[in-house]
């Protein structure tokens, strides 16, 4: 059976694309690997509506509403290829099948890499994160480092004392110049300079190299965020170069360099919430479904 539009992920972006669509009568099947971005989080904020929740559950309830009408389909498995098949696509899967569609949205999100230091990734999403909207708030203005992994680590040790007396790790990742000292200090912020070796304990305690330990509340640091690249390097959509890494090209109606496809969510932003996929998702959904009218 052919479905008028597949999406690739089946999370908030997805989802959200999917829910305009099958309102509209349109026959959706979303292919879902389950690797949420999100998913080291006990708890998501700042989502209107749902400030606070376990962000498994948002995503259930999302499934659970798109599921309800007759004509949405799942997949729980990955997609592996995609070709243009006269004027629409056919998705491969990894446990084999092949499945045909008119429109293609692409959000499958992205993948965060960790800087490589012992103890962090355990306490990622926990008391180590990267958005201080989603999480600086519970920190309850306490004891907060940022561990730098480059010059843009400045914007984020400029922001954070807004959520807490903040600490500026620079971790050899980047040496402050005079005005940007000036800067830090403009808004009380501690730099350390020495490198950090390992985080322990309940929370974040960072361990130096010269043998301190400082206990914190919190740890901020960026990542390098990676699309999988598999599909999109099939179809060739054009990427835009991010601050942390590169995301999809789209236009007004999040439709990328490649007609007829379309992409939302983490994956086709430079920066990313549970909000911008969800209101991305509904942008998608509603321009794939004029492409299936008007074209
Ligand atoms: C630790 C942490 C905490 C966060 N906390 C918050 C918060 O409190 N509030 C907030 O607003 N945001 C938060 N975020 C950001 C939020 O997780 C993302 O912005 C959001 O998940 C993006 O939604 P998405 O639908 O684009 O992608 P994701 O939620 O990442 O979902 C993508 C889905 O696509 C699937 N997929 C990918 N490729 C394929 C493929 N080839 N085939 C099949 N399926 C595929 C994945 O398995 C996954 O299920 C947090 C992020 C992290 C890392």
């Amino acid at each position: 059976m052919s479905h008028d539009v597949i999406i690739v992920g089946g999370s908030y972006a997805g989802l959200s694309a999917g829910l305009q669509l099958v309102r509209a009568r349109r026959r959706v099947l979303v292919i879902d690997a389950g690797k949420r971005r999100n998913r080291f989080a006990e708890h998501s904020h700042g989502f209107l509506g749902q400030d606070g929740r376990p962000p498994a559950e948002i995503a259930a309830d999302g499934r659970a509403e798109f599921m309800d009408y007759p004509t949405a389909d799942w997949l729980t498995d990955s997609a592996t290829s995609v070709q243009r098949e006269g004027e629409g696509f056919v998705v491969g899967v990894r446990s084999g099948a092949r499945l045909p569609a008119r429109r293609l949205i692409l959000a499958g999100g992205v993948r965060d890499e960790l800087p490589t230091i012992p103890g962090l990734v355990e306490r990622w999403g926990r008391s180590i994160f990267h958005c201080p909207y989603c999480h600086g708030y519970e920190l309850d203005q306490g004891r907060i480092g940022v561990l730098a992994a480059s010059e843009l680590s400045m914007h984020h040790a400029l922001m954070l004392p807004d959520w807490g007396h903040t600490t500026l790790f620079t971790n050899g990742a980047f040496v402050p110049s005079a005005e940007q000292w000036g800067q830090l200090a403009n808004r009380g912020v501690v730099v350390e300079p020495e490198p950090v070796r390992a985080i322990s304990g309940e929370r974040a305690n960072v361990h130096l190299g010269d043998g301190r330990e400082v206990a914190l509340d919190g740890l901020f640091t960026l990542t390098r965020t990676h699309l999988d690249s598999t599909l999109v390097d099939q179809l060739g959509c054009q990427l835009t170069a991010g601050h942390t890494g590169s995301y999809i090209q789209v236009s007004e109606i999040q439709e990328t360099s490649v007609p007829g496809v379309f992409a939302c969510g983490d994956a086709a932003l430079p920066a990313g919430s549970v909000a911008l996929a969800v209101g991305s998702g509904a942008r998608a959904g509603t321009g794939a479904h004029a492409s299936l009218m008007f074209r």
